[in-house]
């Protein structure tokens, strides 16, 4: 049997805040404004990095919410990262704190004396709903005068984009209505989207369409194959490591390299050794759940909803369904 350990890291990155201006329907981690306003301490930046570099992974990317909100805090991470000998690959950005060309330089110019060189510039119709595409160009053309690489997030939705009016923000409705009714579906296609998070309600009516004994017949086995896949890990502000892309999951920072203990971790240890029939099963015999959908996307859907009845009811240790605004913010 497979042992619950996460022994090596391999790559990923570090979330600073969960709180962002934006709602995006697609985001995994179920970031908005309705988030607690708080932001990585330094002890916590630099022990998650030590830790990181310890199990062998030597850069990370820093991700959030939105990490350039708190520039002052952003900078110590950026000079802590290099005191531990951890490079920064990029820094992910919406691009919703542009003002004009000016403040956006000066901005850049202080991030890049601490040691920033990329900027992934979020760049979609889910972000659009929010964020005006001329902040966009703002940013690109702040970071291209101030000598930071650009890693633009996606480049294909320049063309959409730039059809809309640049100053103003567009539902997907008005992308729906401009570029075809199939738009929100074909993005699936278009974009790298994990099925979990906020994209569960977005893509739900246009995807759901198992029943949650279908989904426990179809997937008999446990998640050790995701829960260990440590390619695109996250450690964040409140120490967590998230296993997987398994948002909503948490192993504590000081639990990595060792093996989980089932009395600590009963939700994650059944996922992964008996996957969603495990969680489904324990839900049924200790609340008497049953499922509040008739349909469901996958197996993380369903996983979710059974997670966030369990956060409701208090059930499961304290170090592993975290952190508990993520179910509430959805
Ligand atoms: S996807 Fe990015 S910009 Fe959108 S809500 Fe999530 S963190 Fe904020
Ligand atoms: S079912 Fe749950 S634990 Fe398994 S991969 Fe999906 S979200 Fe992760």
């Amino acid at each position: 049997m497979a042992e619950f350990r996460i022994k090596r890291l391999v790559s990923g990155g570090l979330i600073t805040n969960y709180f962002c201006v934006s709602s995006c329907r697609h985001c995994l981690y179920n970031c908005s404004p309705y988030w607690e306003k708080k932001y990585i301490s330094s002890q916590t930046a630099e022990e998650n990095l030590r830790t990181i570099r310890k199990l062998g992974c030597s850069s990370v990317h820093i991700g959030g919410g939105e990490p350039l909100l708190r520039l002052e805090e952003l900078g110590d991470v950026l000079q802590i990262a290099m005191k531990v000998g951890v490079a920064v690959e990029y820094v992910e950005t919406n691009s919703s704190w542009f003002k004009d060309p000016d403040s956006a330089m000066a901005l850049l110019l202080n991030l890049r004396k601490q040691g920033l060189q990329t900027l992934l510039v979020s760049i979609s119709p889910f972000h659009n709903e929010y964020i005006p595409f001329s902040r966009i160009q703002g940013v690109i053309e702040a970071a291209r005068r101030t000598g930071i690489g650009i890693f633009p997030w996606i480049s294909d939705f320049i063309a959409d984009l730039s059809e809309l009016d640049a100053a103003g923000t567009h539902s997907l409705k008005e992308f729906e209505e401009r570029f075809g009714q199939d738009y929100v579906t074909h993005l699936l296609q278009r974009y790298w989207i994990h099925m979990g998070g906020r994209a569960l309600e977005t893509f739900r009516p246009y995807l759901a369409e198992k029943s949650a004994q279908e989904i426990c017949d179809e997937n008999s086995g446990g998640c050790a194959a995701e829960l260990l896949n440590t390619r695109h890990f996250h450690l964040d502000l409140f120490g967590n490591y998230i296993p997987g892309l398994c948002s909503g999951l948490s192993i504590k920072r000081e639990d990595l390299g060792k093996a989980l203990p089932a009395e600590k971790y009963p939700i994650l240890t059944t996922l992964f050794h008996e996957g969603i029939r495990g969680i489904f099963k324990m839900a049924q015999e200790e609340f008497d759940y049953t499922p509040a959908k008739d349909s469901y996307i996958n197996k993380c859907d369903l996983c979710t909803e059974i997670r966030t009845f369990f956060v409701q009811n208090d059930f499961g240790g304290s170090a592993e369904l975290n952190p508990k605004e993520f179910y509430k913010n959805s």
